[in-house]
């Protein structure tokens, strides 16, 4: 097994991370910017570093620093969590041009992914479904463009190749407004991405987001973990995620995971990932895949009995997949609810010092948090302190858990989204399952698209 991991990451992904490499006995190194020396897994690694100040970019976005923190570590492979430089390709190749294993695919890999237009090439090749689109980037020839509108049929989505976080994305309803959208969209994304290529595909009016996650050794194997919904959005934010998705049948989990197995093993995938599909009228649409660990792992975990992170450890120690496709049984029902540092009306984040603190319990309670009481949530980073799981042998069960253990927990001294995701648990057709992206803005009064 792996002898040391540096842990390029923070807050509970780190945590997370740490835990993981613990249990298979595998030393770890934290880095650290100077607003994070009181992080809990600073405090329970066996080796620390500190690599820089508050900012990002002085610290876990500083690729030279973190590799140069491996060299002085001996560490053996690096584990960049979720964010930061997790999908970044040069990242992953400073990482093993210094010797060092990267926990997650090849670089080449990261950027066949990264770049829209490519994935949904290599993706349309392997027969996983996509949104009728362009198939491939939009030139200058506004005849052509028009044309392509209007073979896919109004309204249509015009995106950027480079794009990310929800952004680089502008509807289009009607011809009037194409050639204007188009050359806003390059300026856009050129700007922000520095990479001006945008295609367009169908817009789906009411989808669900509903995510495949997989693992794949490299070494021609690839099983997947079922599906989840994520449809509890807020600006593109994930706010609430389940496994399994209301109303997937397990003939289409088994149809649709076979498809992202296959695309894994013919792209030569290593390591997690997820592909994410918008989901409508019974159909998949494959949007985009993310080459890496997600915040919404756990709900996979629950409902599955597979832990992710020891297996993206195994993989990149080389080791074959273990666990084969029959033995991955969808059983129960998991929800995840993020919790934010964050006004719950307003949504500014809301940093400062935790004076109280009690975490849930019980029965089918998961509580993936590094916060504790007297810990300070700095302002320099994401507000998500904490996600809150709960597992049960139906969905009734897991929602009832989650209303009882978001009442259980108590964080004083700064603002939190608790408020908000008790609504969202008291919420009729949140309960009633399969609600789409829309649904949340809406009932916020945000009006969505
Ligand atoms: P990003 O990489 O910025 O997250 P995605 O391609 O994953 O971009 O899209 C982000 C979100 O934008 C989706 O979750 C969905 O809400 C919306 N979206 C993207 N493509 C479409 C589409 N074809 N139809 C409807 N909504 C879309």
């Amino acid at each position: 097994m792996l002898d040391k991991v540096l842990i390029a990451n923070r807050g509970e992904i780190a945590l997370r991370i740490l835990r993981a490499c613990k249990e298979l006995g595998i030393k770890t190194v934290a880095v650290h910017s100077t607003a994070d020396e009181s992080l809990k897994h600073v405090l329970l690694a066996d080796e620390t570093i500190c690599i820089g100040k508050p900012s990002a970019t002085e610290s876990y976005l500083n690729i030279p620093r973190i590799i140069a923190a491996a060299e002085i570590t001996n560490s053996v492979a690096i584990h960049p969590g979720y964010g930061f430089l997790a999908e970044n390709a040069d990242f992953a190749e400073a990482v093993e041009r210094s010797g060092f294993i990267f926990i997650g695919p090849k670089a080449e890999t990261i950027n066949l992914m990264g770049d829209k237009v490519s994935a949904i090439k290599s993706m349309k090749a392997a027969g996983v479904p996509c949104v009728p689109g362009s198939d491939g980037p939009l030139n200058d020839d506004e005849a052509r463009n028009k044309k392509l509108a209007q073979g896919i049929g109004y309204p249509i989505i015009v995106k950027a190749a480079g794009g990310g976080g929800g952004r680089g994305m502008r509807v289009v309803r009607s011809e009037e407004e194409l050639i204007g959208a188009i050359a806003a969209t390059k300026g856009e994304a050129a700007a922000a991405f520095n990479n001006d290529v945008v295609y367009m595909e169908k817009f789906l009016e009411n989808p669900r987001h509903v995510e495949i996650q997989i693992l794949a050794d490299g070494q021609g194997s690839a099983i997947h973990l079922g599906e989840r919904d994520c449809s509890m959005q807020r600006r593109h934010q994930k706010v609430v995620e389940e496994a399994p998705a209301p109303g997937i049948t397990e003939e289409m989990r088994a149809k649709i995971g076979a498809r992202c197995c296959q695309a894994c093993i013919d792209i030569g995938y290593r390591g997690a990932g997820t592909f994410e599909f918008l989901f409508e009228n019974g159909e998949f649409y494959f949007i985009e895949m993310n080459t890496r660990i997600q915040v919404e792992h756990p709900v996979s975990e629950m409902i599955t009995g597979v832990d992710l992170i020891k297996e993206q450890l195994r993989i990149a120690d080389g080791q074959k997949l273990t666990i084969s496709q029959e033995q991955i049984q969808v059983r129960g029902h998991a929800i995840e609810c993020r919790i934010n540092a964050e006004d719950p009306d307003t949504f500014i984040p809301s940093p400062g010092k935790i004076n109280m603190f009690h975490p849930p319990g019980g029965l089918g309670v998961r509580w993936d948090s590094h916060i504790y009481a007297g810990y300070s949530v700095p302002p320099n980073y994401d507000s998500m302190i904490g996600k809150l799981i709960t597992y049960g042998e139906t969905r009734e069960v897991a929602i009832a858990r989650m209303r009882h253990a978001l009442g259980e927990l108590v964080i004083e001294g700064i603002k939190t989204n608790i408020p908000l995701q008790q609504r969202i648990m008291a919420d009729e057709a949140f309960a009633a399952g399969g609600a789409n992206i829309h649904y949340l803005e809406k009932k916020l009064g945000l009006g969505g698209h």
